[in-house]
């Protein structure tokens, strides 16, 4: 059995998967506490790791009806993230398996997004996968498990992060991407007509024109009419995301003659781009909801294909903040 750790950002997750990737646990613990900031802050991150870690590391172990001895390997999140978070993560996973000899595989966290794929029934590669979350959007070319090929990627603001701003100017919670999704159900999808960036060439995104676009709306509508037509403008909003995201994962199956699809990262939970995804006509693969955003499961899938260190080799791992050219 495989006992992963994930704290790239504000959620401390641990899971224990199996090496035929079977889920026996999957513990996130949510840091209610930025919501009152509309966004992570990074020092009360690694706070809530340092003090919650060990017990979810327990109770992922409990709940998987096992102890520290029915593991074989150690998995961690490496980076890209925020590298005070990934250091609590990166430090506990080498106590738990240095105190048994273990040894334990760094692994990336948007392979982990992919890998989230590779999970129960799974879907195997060859496949493009669009990976769109709170701070990274690409598109990408797997070949097999143990990593991909970048074909596109955003050229300003995440896809996850537009979702975020856009909710925030519209007055909605954090995280904003399940708030602006719900609101954007009951409202008109044509209402107002959003950029999609479709002169960016290629399979390259771009989402500031989107964000900027939202802003000079709500500034001309004002507050009471803003207010008044929330729900078109978070459903106009919305559509134009996913629009632009569909509309590169065409040109991708197309220009790479692939004819199958999986989709990672926390973006990938939004119902609208499910329905898209599933509309396109090829086999398609979306992970579940949980298995969406952030959690340690998808870490201890990727970990499967990753070289394991073994002790005492790993005393020395770092964590990095930023992605690696892939
Ligand atoms: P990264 O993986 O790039 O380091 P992250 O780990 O912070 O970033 P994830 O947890 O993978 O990001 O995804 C979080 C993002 O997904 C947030 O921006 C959030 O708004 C978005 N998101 C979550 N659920 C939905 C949804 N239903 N619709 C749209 N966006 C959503
Ligand atoms: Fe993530």
């Amino acid at each position: 059995m495989i006992l992963a750790l994930e704290t790239s950002c504000d959620d401390t997750c641990a899971a224990v998967v199996t090496r035929a990737g079977e889920i026996r646990s999957n513990v996130v613990s949510s840091q209610a506490v930025h919501g009152r900031f509309g966004g992570v802050v990074p020092e009360w991150a690694s706070r809530h790791h340092l003090e919650n870690v060990n017990a979810i590391v327990d109770l992922a172990l409990q709940q998987a009806g096992a102890t520290l001895d029915d593991a074989e390997l150690i998995a961690v999140t490496q980076g890209p993230g925020l590298v005070g978070a990934l250091l609590i993560g990166v430090a506990t996973a080498k106590g738990l398996a240095a105190s048994r000899r273990l040894p334990l595989a760094a692994v990336d966290h948007l392979q982990g997004h992919v890998a989230a794929n590779f999970l129960e029934e799974g879907f195997e590669p060859p496949f493009i996968c669009l990976l769109a979350s709170g701070g990274h959007t690409l598109i990408a070319r797997v070949t097999d498990h143990r990593g991909y090929e970048t074909l596109g990627q955003t050229l300003d603001d995440a896809a996850g992060e537009a979702f975020d701003k856009g909710a925030r100017l519209l007055g909605l919670g954090y995280p904003g991407g399940p708030a602006l999704s719900k609101l954007a159900s009951e409202g008109d999808p044509t209402a107002f007509k959003f950029p999609t960036a479709a002169r960016v060439a290629g399979l390259d995104f771009s989402f500031a024109g989107l964000k900027t676009a939202l802003l000079y709306k709500v500034r001309d509508l004002g507050p009471e009419e803003t207010a008044r037509q929330a729900a078109d403008l978070a459903a106009s909003y919305e559509f134009a995301i996913v629009e632009a995201l569909i509309m590169r994962v065409e040109r991708a199956l197309e220009a790479e003659n692939e004819p199958r699809l999986a989709i990672g990262g926390g973006v990938a939970a939004n119902r609208l781009l499910r329905e898209r995804a599933a509309a396109i006509g090829v086999p398609v693969h979306v992970p579940e909801h949980a298995l969406c955003t952030d959690n340690a499961a998808m870490i201890a899938s990727a970990a499967r294909w990753v070289e394991p260190q073994p002790f005492p080799d790993y005393l020395a791992l770092d964590a990095y903040a930023t992605r690696r050219a892939a």
